[in-house]
């Protein structure tokens, strides 16, 4: 998709934030068509239907697929040999100003305190998160993250005799959630690592997608999750998770942290590569 230079990681942004903002990722088409297929309640079969649409009608009229457009997340991976002569996170920021005027998103970006708004971007945003991978290329992948599902994330630090109650903490955390965070969700997990790895670990898990194959416990939680009744919308129904992702780290012999990231059913992302 071009070479490294500040203009293409600027229109890389913008195309990227533009087609994550506007087409729903092929995993979670086919998911929710699959629940729609097993879904027994009728109410909850109308809701997956009434998001299909949502979400066709996004994609052919390029506009985002829901109000709340979300603030972007970066994920970049850089080639060790990529050459990068210029300011990478400023030319980032440029795409986010630009997406914003000319998608356009809503501006989402305020001081926590003075509520002052400052567009999509501002003190620590967008959040970029950097890896280093072999190679000359830059990989550009940006999620954007709604604040109704943002906000029902929940941590906890469980002292390690406590690790029976790990399961029951992220289905309570779902089941506290309720419709807010417009299911069907993607429950993200990180358990280990520190209080902030864990965090991290979760975010990761909630936007992995969903074509890894589950572990025993991320079945055991779905299927935990969906027995909840939530339903799509919050309405009632058999399918409230799509799937269930869990991040693992290694953490302190006397620390157990976990935590609970989780993403609605607007699971907006796109990657790209620029070539070294
Ligand atoms: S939770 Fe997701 S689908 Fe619901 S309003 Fe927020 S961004 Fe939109």
């Amino acid at each position: 998709m071009g070479k490294i230079n500040r203009d293409n990681v600027v229109n890389i942004v913008v195309q990227l934030l533009k087609q994550a903002e506007t087409t729903l990722p092929g995993d979670v088409l086919s998911a929710l068509k699959s629940a729609r297929k097993r879904e027994s309640n009728p109410l909850a079969r109308m809701q997956l239907d009434m998001i299909h649409k949502n979400a066709d009608f996004a994609r052919e009229k390029g506009i985002p697929m829901c109000q709340d457009t979300g603030v972007p997340i970066f994920f970049i991976e850089i080639g060790r040999d990529a050459k990068i002569d210029f300011d990478l996170e400023g030319a980032i920021r440029d795409g986010v100003v630009r997406a914003t005027e000319e998608i356009p998103l809503r501006p989402n970006a305020v001081h926590p305190i003075t509520r002052q708004n400052s567009g999509n971007i501002g003190l620590g945003l967008p959040e970029v998160n950097y890896d280093f991978v072999d190679g000359t290329d830059i990989n550009i992948a940006v999620a954007v993250k709604g604040a109704g599902s943002e906000n029902m994330s929940a941590l906890k630090m469980f002292l390690p005799s406590e690790v029976d109650d790990v399961k029951r903490f992220i289905v309570e955390t779902v089941k506290n959630a309720g419709g807010k965070p417009c299911p069907p969700i993607i429950v993200g997990v990180g358990i280990g690592g520190t209080f902030d790895r864990a965090a991290r670990l979760a975010k990761k898990a909630a936007l992995r997608g969903l074509d890894t194959a589950p572990d025993k416990l991320e079945r055991e939680l779905v299927d935990a999750i969906n027995s909840l009744g939530i339903g799509p919308m919050g309405l009632g129904g058999d399918t409230t998770a799509l799937k269930v992702n869990i991040e693992y780290a290694h953490c302190h012999v006397a620390s157990l942290p976990v935590a609970v990231n989780i993403q609605c059913w607007a699971d907006r992302r796109a990657s790209a590569v620029l070539e070294g």
